[in-house]
């Protein structure tokens, strides 16, 4: 008898692809220029709690009828960090499934608000899909205590603090070995370097140690190949990701070299203009 049969919990992945952010990267990898975002419906016999949504108004149309087929009644959507690629699936989730409860660690909830600021909103995300961002959107709620709980198993909030983002957190499910890492750990795509520094990087390499000293069984990334499993391998690959650019940051002068160096070391991951903008993040002078 494995875990997930004594805890009556199981869980099941969704991924869909989109465009990457940074799109005027350099050419020669364009058939690997897409991002793939996850969702993770961990479930009982009866009940699901759904850990992060998705981007756009297809995508999360997508996300409501797979959550639908489970058959199960959606009782919380756990958001993971404030990234609008991980949150703006809410309202159409929450329409769905009117007794479903939106939660986010507090911090994570003043990050969204920020996420919806004009100068993100409308700026960024709205320039950079057109017509494609839902029209009405909202944040979670503060999830005080930091645990939730489905059929008696407990749900636990890891504060993995600053990763791809200033504030992030992971959920653990410790009576099935499961980590939904959200953007702490990366599988086959590129890590968004774009809001991190050398420091901040340092700060990443501690969640993903905290991350490994749960001894998790499966480690789903927030952006995932979808052909890839979800082997807690990632955490280690993640890690070794970040130490190279670090390395290679000290090693080169700009960010034509930085890129060139990752991708001799990373060629098949997905999202290379992720990389791009990191690089010249990281060798902008200021
Ligand atoms: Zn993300």
């Amino acid at each position: 008898m494995n875990a997930a049969d004594i805890s009556g919990l199981q869980w099941d992945v969704l991924t869909v692809k989109r465009p990457g952010l940074t799109r005027d990267l350099p050419p020669g990898k364009e058939e690997l220029t897409w991002v793939a975002n996850s969702a993770t419906l961990i479930y009982g016999s009866r009940d699901a709690i759904l850990v992060d949504t998705f981007l756009t108004v297809e995508q999360s149309r997508t996300l409501v009828e797979w959550v639908a087929a489970s058959g199960r009644n959606l009782v919380a959507i756990y958001v993971t960090h404030g990234h609008g690629d991980h949150f703006f699936g809410l309202t159409s989730l929450l329409e769905r499934f009117p007794d479903a409860r939106a939660y986010a660690a507090p911090e994570i909830v003043e990050a969204m608000h920020k996420q919806l600021s004009p100068e993100s909103l409308d700026n960024f995300w709205r320039r950079l899909f057109p017509g494609d961002i839902p029209d009405r959107l909202r944040v979670a709620e503060p999830l005080d205590g930091g645990e939730l709980e489905l059929e008696g198993q407990k749900l636990v909030v890891v504060n993995t603090g600053r990763t791809d983002t200033e504030r992030s957190t992971a959920l653990h499910v410790p009576s099935i070995g499961l980590i939904v890492a959200g953007d702490v750990v990366y599988n086959g795509i590129h890590p968004y370097l774009g809001e991190t520094d050398a420091e901040s990087r340092l700060e990443w390499v501690a969640a993903l140690d905290k991350l490994q000293a749960l001894n998790p069984k499966a480690v789903v990334a927030g952006h995932k190949i979808p052909e890839n499993d979800d082997d807690p391998r990632n955490i280690a690959e993640t890690r070794k990701y970040l130490r190279d650019f670090d390395r290679l940051n000290a090693a080169t002068e700009t960010a034509r070299e930085l890129y060139d160096a990752m991708l001799e070391l990373y060629p098949d991951r997905a999202n290379p203009g992720s990389l791009w903008g990191g690089a010249n993040r990281a060798k902008k002078r200021t």
